[in-house]
Formats: structure tokens, C-alpha cells, sequence
């Protein structure tokens, strides 16, 4: 094969640099503090197709990215808890500033049937009348085929089942820092 002309980034036109993910044939742009990524094709959409990566900060502390090159702070978020639970032991020094400053978990809005997508567990606080406040959750169990409830685990070790659609907001943060809003948002973690 001849040599390719590499395509501009698609978001700053600096020239980009091929590498390989995964076995694919990626470009990447060149210019400081721009990780964008393309396949180069010209069509915007075709780049939603780029595997996911992770990298290393300055700190030590672990980064997932869209294919694109964009952070993916939910992805990054669960990636520090489950780190953060392993090594637990050894102190219980919390994130550091810059990691915990960069990607302050948020309290999102979802179904309660959506916990059991949540493999690492976390914050979950159901709306009702009156609403239920934060409580840390392990694991969350539901196959729509067989189950009318939700079967959640917490922390304490406890299992409740909460209807399915019911809404709550969910905030991906280990059980050493508990969320403070109501609302979603910045999930305004502040130690138990
Ligand atoms: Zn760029």
C-alpha cells in the first residue's frame, strides 16, 4: 500500500497521525491538549464507531475514553470506585484533589431497573412520597422475563425490591463519600 494522505482532526484541522486500536486503523490529532480521534472517512458519524479506550493521567489515575477522543466521566467515575475499593486497605486516603476536582461524579436520573446495569454499585436515592434518602447499593438484580420487582442489595446487606419503574437518581461513587444533592447533578459527595 502507498502512503495516505492523514486526514485533518475533525475538530481543531491540525494533521493527525495514524495509529492502530485494537487492530483498526485510527488517526489521531497531533495538536497539544487535543485527543481527538477519526477513522478519517469525513463522515462525522462514522467515528461514533471507534473502539473505547483508557489511559493513564499525570497522576497515576486512570482515564476512559469514547473513540472520538472525549472523556467518558461515567466510564472513568466507576473505573476509580472499583479501583478505590481495591486497594482499600491499604489507607483510606481519599481521590486526590485533581482527579476527584476533574470528574465529580453526577447524580443522574434513571429507572430502577436500570441498577442492575450498575456492576460496581453505588449511591441510589428513590423518588417517592417521602423520598427515600441516599442509601449505597452492592448489586441490583432484575430479568424483565421473569421478575416484577427489582431485587437490590445495599450495603448494609439488606435486599429490598423496589418496583421497576419506579425513578431514582443515581450517583456511581463508593460507600466512603455520600451524595448531598437531590437533584440531578453535581452528586456533591461529602465524607460519611
Ligand atoms: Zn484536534
Amino acid at each position: 500500500m502507498t502512503s495516505i494522505t492523514p486526514p485533518p482532526c475533525p475538530d481543531c484541522s491540525t494533521t493527525t497521525e495514524r495509529i492502530e486500536v485494537e487492530g483498526e486503523e485510527v488517526w489521531h490529532c497531533t495538536a497539544p491538549g487535543c485527543s481527538r480521534r477519526t477513522y478519517g472517512t469525513g463522515d462525522p458519524d462514522d467515528d461514533d464507531n471507534l473502539p473505547p479506550y483508557t489511559e493513564t493521567d499525570e497522576d497515576g489515575a486512570a482515564v476512559c475514553f469514547h473513540g472520538t477522543g472525549e472523556v467518558d466521566v461515567e466510564a472513568t467515575a466507576e473505573l476509580a470506585a472499583q479501583e478505590h475499593d481495591e486497594d482499600e486497605d491499604q489507607d483510606a486516603v481519599p481521590l486526590t484533589a485533581p482527579a476527584a476536582a476533574a470528574w465529580e461524579p453526577e447524580a443522574r436520573e434513571i429507572r430502577v431497573k436500570d441498577l442492575a446495569h450498575v456492576l460496581a454499585g453505588g449511591w441510589v436515592r428513590i423518588y417517592g412520597d417521602p423520598p427515600e434518602g441516599w442509601r449505597h447499593f452492592t448489586e441490583a438484580a432484575f430479568d424483565p422475563e421473569h421478575d416484577t420487582t427489582v431485587a437490590i442489595t445495599y450495603s448494609d446487606g439488606e435486599v429490598e425490591r423496589e418496583w421497576p419503574w419506579l425513578q431514582a437518581l443515581l450517583v456511581h461513587a463508593g460507600p466512603e463519600t455520600v451524595p448531598t444533592t437531590t437533584r440531578p447533578g453535581p452528586a456533591r459527595l461529602v465524607p460519611r
